[in-house]
């Protein structure tokens, strides 16, 4: 029998039925669990554990450190780990996990659900079977489970709080379904050396979306303010306006300040290309880079981890757009 270790964090998986703010007690969940869901014990001897229960929105880089440091520990005595978490912020803790987890070995599933697990119409009990079978297969990466697709986890976005289909991946394929049977695709990754726990994160990053007319002083506002990279949220491929300079003098003055800027976009399918139009190519002027066509969870979170990890802010801007594990498409 495989062996699969359930780390629990929080979200509304974990709270009580009708009552979305009242989390069940740490000693309640796993025997809530087992008893809601026996099924899993017949696809894995699964041992839960709850390591938080928060809100995710309350989950912060030192929680993705704790996270990452369990999961380290205890990798090598089990199948495959999955880790239920909220959804509203899985997306970054994913993204967290995947930089710092480095050549993985063993599958790390996140998982969560839309309504709580004790609920009669709940998503819950559906996404941790497909989670914990997951979790048993070769499948070395850390994804997010969810209706059944198993998505990178670093390449996922929450697209909806209505349907049962929480996440999506814009510009990837998923890794694996579980339909009938359960498909595994090819562009899974494979380590490449031992796998280590490696890096630290910095929280001062900031994100800021651009909209028609806006003025600079939201941008200006951050110069002093301790913030070491930003990430705009710019329109299309990763335009900047072009008639009116105010924007890309305030983006100017804080790379002149040694802050990192980095261009996302509006878009999540697509990739930026800072060459293509001259908003772009304004933004390039003035000292920025692109995200090329990482999430905007997997290219902030990659900030915070490059910078709490190499001292050099010029290092961290080459750095943003070499891959750490699967987080972008190279050559595209
Ligand atoms: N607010 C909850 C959370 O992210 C939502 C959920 O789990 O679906 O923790």
């Amino acid at each position: 029998m495989p062996k699969v270790l359930l780390l629990h964090t929080g979200g509304t998986l974990g709270m009580r039925p009708r009552q979305p703010d009242q989390a069940l007690a740490p000693d309640e969940f796993g025997p809530t669990l087992l008893s809601l869901v026996p099924e899993l014990q017949e696809i894995a001897d699964v041992e839960a554990r709850v390591l938080c229960n928060l809100d995710s929105c309350d989950i912060t880089p030192s929680h993705w450190s704790v996270f990452a440091e369990t999961i380290a520990d205890e990798v090598d005595s089990y199948d495959g780990i999955v880790l239920t978490h909220g959804t509203d912020a899985m997306a970054y803790t994913a993204s967290a996990l995947s930089y710092v987890l480095r050549d993985l070995h063993r599958p790390v599933i996140l998982t969560g659900s839309q309504r709580p697990l004790a609920e009669p119409r709940s998503d819950a009990r559906g996404n941790l079977v497909g989670a914990v079978e997951l979790a048993t297969r070769d499948i070395p990466e850390v994804g997010i489970y969810f209706d059944g697709v198993l998505l990178r986890g670093n390449r996922a976005t929450k697209q909806s709080s209505f349907r049962l289909a929480a996440y999506h991946s814009p510009n990837l394929t998923p890794l694996a379904e579980v339909g009938t049977d359960v498909v595994v695709n090819d562009h899974v990754h494979r380590p490449q050396g031992t796998f280590r726990l490696e890096g630290q994160f910095d929280r001062n990053v900031a994100c800021v979306r651009l909209l028609p007319g806006q003025s600079a002083g939201s941008l200006a506002g951050l110069r002093g303010s301790g913030t070491r990279a930003l990430l705009v949220e710019a329109f299309g491929v990763g335009n900047l306006p072009v008639r009116d300079h105010a924007v890309a003098n305030a983006l100017a003055e804080l790379v002149s300040d040694g802050v990192l800027v980095a261009i996302g976009s509006q878009v999540q399918h697509g990739r930026v290309d800072l060459g293509h139009y001259a908003g772009g190519r304004l933004a390039r002027d003035v000292g920025a880079v692109g995200i090329e066509d990482m999430t905007l969870e997997a290219a902030t979170v990659k900030l915070m981890y490059l910078l709490g990890t190499f001292p050099d802010v010029a290092d961290v801007k080459t750095r943003l757009n070499v891959p750490i594990a699967g987080e972008m498409t190279v050559g595209a």
